[in-house]
């Protein structure tokens, strides 16, 4: 069989690696870190830097493909795994995402709505970036922001200067605040010869900047939820996408406003996990493989909730609950703030 190469090493990586391997596909992992949560499903760990070339040679030959699980890889390094070996999803749509700036510009050109936006790299540029957007809004670093780190809200335009140093030098983005009403996210597909398709859209609520819950059906009408897979549509259709992506969206009175998007399996897609035939992880190897989509309608309701540091503690609860599905990552100590594993709560479809 031929073998699919996963560029990192955390719980989407291993939660890809077990679907690839539940068809057949041998997996190596490319991860600097030792003892990660794919290490431990995948047939092969490269455990090597993003810059020493010898072992992405190696990798680069191995592998029939190359896929990733998350977006911040290097660009010398994509140099030269691209001139080995296909990577899916493309370097356009890693490009576009690895960059908030360069990503709002995307979608604004694609014909999307962004929140208000403008870039900032100095005290000056953040001045004029309040001066036009106003408070309260939100500072982001453009590149390595997740969970909400590297964000400072503004409540007022008084708070510029301390939200522009509380990103320590790194080139910003100020955005302003959108009042929405839930926030959505659509898990869209796009096989290579262009099949798009999208898991219904999870109504996603957070706690602290991390995903809390997702949960399907969103509370949304069912014109917003067409928009919303549109939308996802729209974005695959655009990057000439090969893969899973998942797409962050806010809901408002005139409308869904895009946040933001992962050229990846998402967070807000494990409910697929045990609330379709095909989930997300499946789809993402069956597009990066070649093969068709998957059927990924959806046969129940389901509740998603991560399992954060010391959420640990209601494992012996959760396993005797015969409506919980139940997905650890394995990995050794429950820090806070850590992304331990995950439930999906299942009950009938309504
Ligand atoms: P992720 O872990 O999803 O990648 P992130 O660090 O990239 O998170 P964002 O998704 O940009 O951060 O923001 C985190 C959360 O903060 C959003 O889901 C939303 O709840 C809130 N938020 C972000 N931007 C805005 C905005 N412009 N207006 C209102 N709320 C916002
Ligand atoms: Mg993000
Ligand atoms: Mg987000």
């Amino acid at each position: 069989g031929s073998t699919i190469g996963i560029l990192g090493g955390g719980q989407l990586g291993r939660m890809l690696s077990v679907a690839a391997s539940r068809l057949g596909f041998k997996t190596c992992i490319f991860e600097p870190g030792g003892d990660c949560p794919a290490s431990h499903v995948a047939n092969y760990h490269l455990q090597a830097s993003y810059d020493d070339r010898d072992a992405l040679a190696k990798f680069g030959e191995a592998v029939d493909v190359i896929t990733y699980e998350f977006e911040n890889i290097p660009a010398s390094a994509l140099d030269q795994l691209e001139a080995l070996c296909e990577v899916r999803p493309n370097r356009r749509a890693l490009t576009v995402s690895q960059d908030r700036l360069t990503e709002k510009a995307f979608l604004q050109d694609i014909g999307l709505k962004v929140a208000p936006f403008m870039g900032v790299s100095s005290l000056d540029d953040m001045h004029k970036a309040v001066a036009q957007i106003g408070a309260p809004s939100i500072l982001k670093t453009r590149t390595l922001g997740y969970d909400g780190k590297g964000q400072a809200r503004l409540r007022s335009p008084d708070d510029a200067a301390d939200a522009f140093a509380a990103m320590k030098g790194a080139e910003a983005v100020l955005e302003g605040f959108v009042d929405f009403s839930c926030e959505i996210s659509v898990i869209g597909a796009r096989a290579a010869d262009g099949q798009v398709a999208c898991f219904d859209p999870g109504e996603n609520v957070h706690r602290d900047g991390i995903l809390h819950t997702t949960t399907v059906p969103a509370s949304v009408s069912a014109a917003l939820r067409t928009d919303a897979v549109l939308i996802a549509g729209r974005v695959l259709n655009a990057l000439d996408y090969v893969g899973v992506l998942g797409v962050e969206l806010f809901v408002t009175p005139s409308g869904l406003i895009v946040n933001e998007i992962a050229p990846r399996v998402h967070n807000s897609g494990h409910w697929t996990q045990n609330g379709c035939l095909i989930d997300q992880f499946e789809q993402h190897i069956r597009a990066v493989a070649g093969w068709p989509l998957g059927d990924g309608g959806r046969h129940a309701d389901v509740v998603m909730e991560n399992l954060i540091g010391a959420d640990m503690d209601r494992i012996g609860d959760l396993s005797a609950d015969p409506n919980v599905g139940l997905h650890l990552y394995g990995k050794a100590d429950a820090k806070a703030g850590r992304k331990m594993g995950h439930i999906n709560r299942i009950s009938p479809k309504g």
